[in-house]
């Protein structure tokens, strides 16, 4: 018996409520469990009990042991004072609060449905998959499809958190913050911080006043990520050295360490020296892309606006002076396109949406995201395994955030998903 097992039976009433009584004997009737509080003082504020014919209103405490009531020192804690009933699963002893009186106690041992129990272990105790692997295919799709909902609102809640911290940043210059998202996303994971960094070197109006040379901002962006500083054989490099010595000294520009990057591990074509490459092509072709990437009538609109071709340098080149003729792709591929939208437009326009409370803004958000192809992965691959068949980027967004966020946590007991699954084992002997 867990604690957090205890919680979801009081919380849903998965206990045999007829005829209860505290342990002192009194009748006793659940009316209402009350709302979790998930910060400290009890754990249930506004629930409503009948106790001996009386009505009552107030906080409930739960613990698997009465005894940890002392453990936890609620005794000496006026907070615990007014906590109208304390459940356990078992009363090892009596409870007295700090006032002097006894807490009426509600002992849920014996209570609990047998079938209850066993399938509580048994998503405990899976360890292969996820805990609820064994049930997953008998959910009704109804119920999946109704918590993948709520699941991919929290992902999109959490990821617009950047967004209205960058907003708040650049005091809501929309184009700044667009930008800097942008830059973290093209670091993919490795080297986001590096990227944000960047980025924050140089304002947006920076890039945009250089936009008609590519060179020039190849030069500021790998001279800002200090890429050029060092030694260089060939001619290319050596041009951009000297086009970012102008520039630094125009812009007061001051680089960053170039041993922020990482390059180990990763396959050429993600390579950041590449990656600030496209960057730079990106930015030459539309500084101020969000307003045309929001105005934009199709997810194909999309793809065009943000797909650039590499400069001569880099169509060969991996890193400076690492040539191959294998190099890669020319023009930004789509998935790593489909990457950026995800990761950077929908949770824009998304925030952005919450922000002015523009239901269109935010619906135009969860549109995109059921136009766009499921991802391919790891994660989604699993989640086929297990029968998902997902249609679209809303699908794999939703099963990648519930698999992170609440299997990998084992978040069973507050997920609608074990709520199914215990509750189709409530009557199982
Ligand atoms: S969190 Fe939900 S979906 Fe994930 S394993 Fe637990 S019950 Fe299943």
């Amino acid at each position: 018996m867990s604690e957090s097992f205890l919680h979801f039976l009081w919380r849903c009433k998965r206990f045999n409520s007829s005829s209860l009584q505290t342990t002192q004997g009194l009748p006793l009737d659940i009316l209402n469990p009350g709302e979790w509080n998930r910060h400290s003082g009890p754990d249930f504020f506004n629930a409503r009990i009948r106790m001996d014919g009386a009505l009552w209103a107030g906080n409930v405490e739960l613990h698997v042991q009465a005894s940890e009531w002392d453990a936890h020192g609620h005794s000496s804690d006026p907070a615990y004072d007014n906590v109208l009933l304390h459940v356990v699963y078992e009363e090892d002893r009596p409870v007295i609060s700090a006032s002097g009186k006894r807490i009426p106690c509600l002992e849920l041992k014996g209570k609990i449905p047998p079938g209850l129990i066993h399938r509580y272990k048994q998503l405990e105790q899976q360890r292969s998959g996820i805990p609820c692997s064994k049930f997953w295919r008998d959910v009704p799709e109804e119920i999946r499809r109704g918590w993948l909902t709520q699941i991919l609102e929290e992902r999109l809640e959490q990821k617009s958190g950047v967004v209205m911290r960058l907003l708040d940043d650049t005091r809501q210059h929309q184009d700044e913050a667009f930008y800097r998202l942008m830059a973290r996303n093209f670091g993919l994971q490795v080297n986001t911080e590096p990227f944000d960094a960047l980025a924050r070197s140089v304002p947006v109006v920076v890039p945009a006043r250089l936009r008609s040379s590519l060179l020039q901002l190849e030069a500021l962006f790998f001279g800002q990520a200090g890429l050029l500083d060092r030694h260089f054989e060939e001619e290319y490099p050596r041009l951009l050295q000297r086009e970012y010595a102008l520039l630094r000294h125009k812009f007061a520009l001051s680089p960053m360490k170039a041993s922020q990057w990482k390059f180990m591990r990763m396959r050429p074509s993600g390579f950041p020296t590449r990656r600030i490459a496209r960057f730079a092509a990106l930015i030459q072709k539309n500084p101020f892309p969000l307003s045309s990437l929001m105005a934009a009538g199709s997810l194909a609109e999309m793809e065009e606006l943000l797909s650039v071709e590499l400069s001569e340098y880099w169509k060969t080149h991996y890193d400076f002076g690492k040539s191959t003729a294998a190099s890669g792709k020319r023009h930004t591929g789509h998935a790593f396109i489909h990457t950026i939208i995800l990761n950077t437009l929908v949770p824009f326009m998304y925030g952005l949406g919450k922000r002015k409370g523009d239901a269109g803004l935010i619906g135009k958000a969860l549109d995109l995201l059921g136009d766009m192809p499921p991802e391919q992965n790891k994660i989604t691959r699993f989640w086929q395994e297990m029968g998902e068949n997902p249609a679209n980027a809303a699908h794999t967004q939703a099963l990648i955030h519930l698999r992170n966020h609440w299997c990998e946590a084992r978040k069973c007991l507050e997920c609608e998903i074990g709520g199914h699954c215990l509750a189709g084992a409530a009557t199982v002997a």
